[in-house]
């Protein structure tokens, strides 16, 4: 069997070509504790400064295996660019968003005029830059950000799952908004060298807000983000937390690539809901990844493995105190798959 780079296998495995063996990668956060200690650029000033986020992303593949670079660690880049409040970070705990600033239409007409290229969103675009000169001929570079409809939540607040069912219109407008913006920022990413774009969108879950809902307002939003990436001969990956089994074909059904599931799915239920879209997933950060043994990381990962389908990854982002023996556990399990 032929083989491949790292960055056509991935390319391939995305879009259910064959490939030699199981790409060993992380869709989701891949920062440690540990790979900060060894590089020497740490959290949280890894998240401000494109050449230290770029060798933390880098961390991930020299110190771990990880055959890929990915950024940013974080999810809050996008609402601290309109303006919400966020509660800093600190070495092992990532920023957080803590103030919302949407209250009604007005303030979304207020938030229309925007340069992409100030703030957080244009460091990341940076260290992608970084990383594509150094690793994009060889390596996947992964982009990843906040998807529309957590975004919208994160700039409303709690309001917002209500907001939706009572105020379509409002609704509409903020998921244009917050879309639009995804747009522009994904395809700025992609200008840059990255390949892959990891949609994180943990609370556009239809177990949350039901089929109905999910159907209106996040799948066109999806739908456009996936389209603009494929023009720019990008694959993408739609991460959504918790139990989204019920889901999978509406999440499907926005035509990406490949769909990131949790551990609180089954891998093989998944597998058989979807028509095209890989399933990407599902070993458990904290009660594998985290919590247990490098041995207990190789049988999870072997039951992902012999489903024969798929790609191996992490369920949801790395938590920040995992060994580093536990993730190379997973890498080295996923790189002796062959097919
Ligand atoms: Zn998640």
């Amino acid at each position: 069997m032929e083989t491949y780079t790292p960055k056509e296998r991935l390319a391939r495995a995305l879009t259910g070509q064959t490939v030699d063996r199981m790409p060993a990668v992380s869709f989701t956060q891949t920062a440690t504790v540990e790979q900060m200690d060894a590089c020497g650029s740490s959290w949280p000033e890894a998240n401000e400064d494109a050449q230290k986020m770029a060798t933390l992303a880098e961390a991930g593949h020299t110190l771990v295996g990880f055959e890929a670079v990915r950024v940013p660690f974080d999810i809050t880049a996008e609402a601290e660019f309109f303006g919400c409040t966020i509660k800093a970070g600190t070495k092992e705990q990532q920023p957080s968003v803590v103030g919302h600033i949407v209250k009604d239409m007005s303030d979304i007409e207020k938030l229309k005029e925007y340069d992409i290229d100030q703030g957080r969103i244009a460091v990341v675009c940076s260290a992608i830059k970084i990383l594509a000169d150094k690793y994009g001929k060889e390596l996947p570079i992964m982009g990843s950000m906040l998807g529309p409809f957590s975004l919208a939540q994160h700039m409303n607040g709690d309001e917002w799952f209500m907001a939706i069912m009572t105020d379509e219109a409002f609704g509409h407008a903020l998921m244009e908004l917050t879309t639009d913006f995804n747009i522009a920022y994904a395809k700025k990413m992609a200008q840059n060298g990255a390949d892959t774009m990891v949609i994180i969108d943990p609370t556009a879950s239809a177990e949350l807000i039901g089929d109905e809902f999910y159907e209106k307002f996040v799948v066109p939003a999806h739908k456009k983000i996936v389209d603009a990436m494929r023009e720019e001969g990008v694959t993408t990956v739609l991460h959504i937390c918790g139990d989204t089994t019920s889901g999978l074909n509406l999440m499907e059904s926005s035509g990406v690539d490949a769909i990131s599931v949790d551990q609180s799915v089954d891998f093989v239920t998944a597998v058989g809901k979807v028509n095209k879209a890989v399933i990407v997933g599902n070993l458990d950060p904290v009660n594998v990844l985290w919590n247990k043994t490098p041995e207990v990381v190789k049988e999870a990962s072997k039951k992902v493995l012999d489903t024969n389908s798929g790609i191996l990854a992490p369920g949801c982002g790395i938590v920040s105190k995992t060994p580093t023996k536990n993730l190379q556990a997973m890498v080295e399990m996923a790189k002796g798959h062959t097919y």
